[in-house]
């Protein structure tokens, strides 16, 4: 059985104080607690937050790393770099990279690639448009972005993968799309992985659901025989409202 795995997902809020203050109080409140858990706080907090969370079992990830090795990149920071800090996993594919800063599955694919052969797991994120939903075409983006993302991994690579399926038009917005229609979305998504490495892969890999999941809804979400966890955005800045989805058990 494939045990659950919940992610936080800081995005750009909160100060240092903060951050710490969050990481500590999630280190005590899930010392214990027997899912897989990992953070993601901005780039400049990761260290000061890496060494509250070493030693507990929450796992450091990233929001994103360069498509490039160290070298002459203004701005960018490189997987070798967050590796030598203590982050073990990033976020790569985040609707917000895709439409905010023009991220093509192209380029995905070749973070997703820089960040496995420098030893880190990646959190793959995929979704549709509200349009897509509309259109009826959301499973077909959802292979698509896959394909993309996934595009020239060996099937070893894959153990180091998980994917979050985030309806876009979720995310933020406090709608979701019922638990029933997320898990069939899911198992498409698994069978799409089936077909590209292997029923044993898509039968292992973890697939997250995100985009307004709380305590609430959680339980149901959680409770689908595809959803495999989640990864959690506004309701991830609090203790208070990550911990109790943290906590889900079957
Ligand atoms: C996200 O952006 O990954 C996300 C799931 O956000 P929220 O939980 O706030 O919808």
């Amino acid at each position: 059985m494939r045990t659950k795995y919940v992610a936080g997902n800081w995005k750009m809020n909160m100060d240092k104080a903060g951050a710490v203050a969050l990481a500590s109080e999630l280190v005590e409140q899930l010392k214990g607690v027997d899912n897989k858990f990992m953070i993601a706080p901005p780039f400049v907090y990761l260290d000061a937050v890496a060494q509250v969370v070493k030693g507990s079992n929450i796992i450091l990830g990233a929001q994103n790393i360069a498509a490039t090795e160290n070298g002459a990149h203004t701005g960018e920071c490189s997987a070798a770099m967050l590796k030598d800090i203590g982050v073990e996993t990033v976020i790569l594919g985040h609707s917000e990279r895709r439409y905010e800063f023009y991220e093509t599955d192209k380029l995905i694919n070749i973070k997703v690639r820089m960040a496995l052969e420098h030893g880190l797991d990646v959190v793959l994120c995929i979704g549709e448009l509200y349009s897509h939903k509309v259109a009826g075409v959301t499973e077909a983006v959802c292979e698509m972005q896959v394909k993309g993302g996934l595009d020239g991994l060996t099937k070893e690579q894959l153990a180091h993968v998980t994917i979050a399926y985030e309806p876009i038009w979720a995310i933020g917005t406090g709608k979701t799309p019922t638990p029933e229609e997320a898990n069939s979305i899911h198992k498409s998504i698994r069978a799409s992985i089936s077909n590209l490495f292997g029923a044993d892969v898509a039968e292992n890999i973890k697939i997250l659901y995100g985009g307004s999941m709380n305590a609430k809804n959680g339980k149901d979400l959680l409770a689908q025989s595809d959803i495999d966890g989640g990864l959690i955005g506004g309701a991830s800045l609090k203790s208070e409202t990550f911990v109790p989805i943290c906590k889900y058990t079957v």
